[in-house]
């Protein structure tokens, strides 16, 4: 069933678990997460971002079709809104909640921004995620670097309004140059003040443990991408097809993706957290190529 993510969220947040929001570029990968969601029963966020496709609105809606047949909760969110015309094409595409990320702006002209989207897209019923501090990229990671004031925080989910919360306590996007220290102290506190929904960007890389402890201390959504795309390169880069089997392509890439969420929606804790579970579920076998 399709969802906002605030319903999501707010549950996570409440019994201190994660949902994990695996970024999707096309129907292929999303039929693979949902399936893999309904497998383990849990909720899902699916991610959608610009640079992952030119034409977000129609990617919107397939998965708005494939989210309202699937069993278990699914919220689809604008991963990384650069402005408000990508959030009106979110709007337009049926996605339930966008992120506005104007974290790399001055505080005042963040809330500012953040703001006039809350206005937009909540009498729509539509979730908001915002980031305070900056999570940059792994290429050039530097620990301590961006990190997100507890007290900041507080005060920007109080200005904005926002239904969820980014935070920067030591992870980037994509491959690390290094090693990654997340600080949890940091994570613990911001927890502590705010009470509040807190999503971590660029979990890829990062290690299960350190993932585990996030979502313990006060984490409830996990971005992914880097990790899920590798396991799938991996694993086509080391499958011979011969003949016929190049039909098998899509399917094994289908499978791979599907494997991966599983693991790391267990590693989230979400297991067994979806709610009103009805219905048969999305039709599978939809990626296979039969002779
Ligand atoms: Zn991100």
């Amino acid at each position: 069933m399709l969802v906002s993510m605030k319903q999501i969220l707010d549950r996570a947040n409440a019994a201190n678990y994660a949902v994990l929001a695996p970024d999707i570029f096309s129907e292929i990968d999303a039929r693979a997460f949902i399936e893999a969601a309904e497998d383990m029963n849990a909720p899902l966020i699916l991610g959608v971002a610009y640079p992952t496709t030119n034409d977000l609105s129609f990617l919107g809606r397939i998965t708005v079709m494939l989210a309202q047949q699937s069993r278990v909760p699914i919220a689809i969110n604008l991963d990384h809104g650069a402005d408000i015309v990508q959030v009106a094409e979110a709007v337009r595409g049926g996605f339930t909640s966008v992120m506005i990320d104007c974290s790399m702006l001055a505080y005042e002209e963040n809330v500012a921004r953040v703001k006039e989207v809350v206005d937009m897209v909540h009498p729509l019923g539509i979730s908001v995620e915002a980031e305070i501090g900056h999570v940059g990229s792994g290429e050039d990671y530097e620990a301590g670097k961006g990190l997100t004031d507890p007290e900041e925080a507080l005060r920007f989910i109080k200005e904005t309004g926002i239904d969820a919360c980014a935070v920067s306590i030591g992870t980037a996007h994509g491959a690390y140059k290094g090693t990654p220290h997340l600080d949890f102290e940091r994570l613990e506190k911001i927890k502590a003040m705010t009470q509040f929904p807190l999503v971590l960007h660029g979990s890829s890389g990062t290690g299960e443990e350190n993932i585990r402890r996030a979502c313990r201390s006060g984490i409830n959504k996990v971005n992914v991408c880097n990790d899920l795309l590798k396991a799938a390169y991996t694993k086509i880069s080391g499958t011979e097809l011969v003949g016929n089997q190049v039909y098998d392509f899509w399917p094994i890439i289908a499978d791979t993706l599907r494997d991966s969420v599983k693991q790391q929606i267990d590693i989230t804790g979400s297991t067994d957290k979806a709610w009103n579970v009805t219905g048969p579920g999305l039709p599978r076998g939809a990626v296979t190529m039969k002779e």
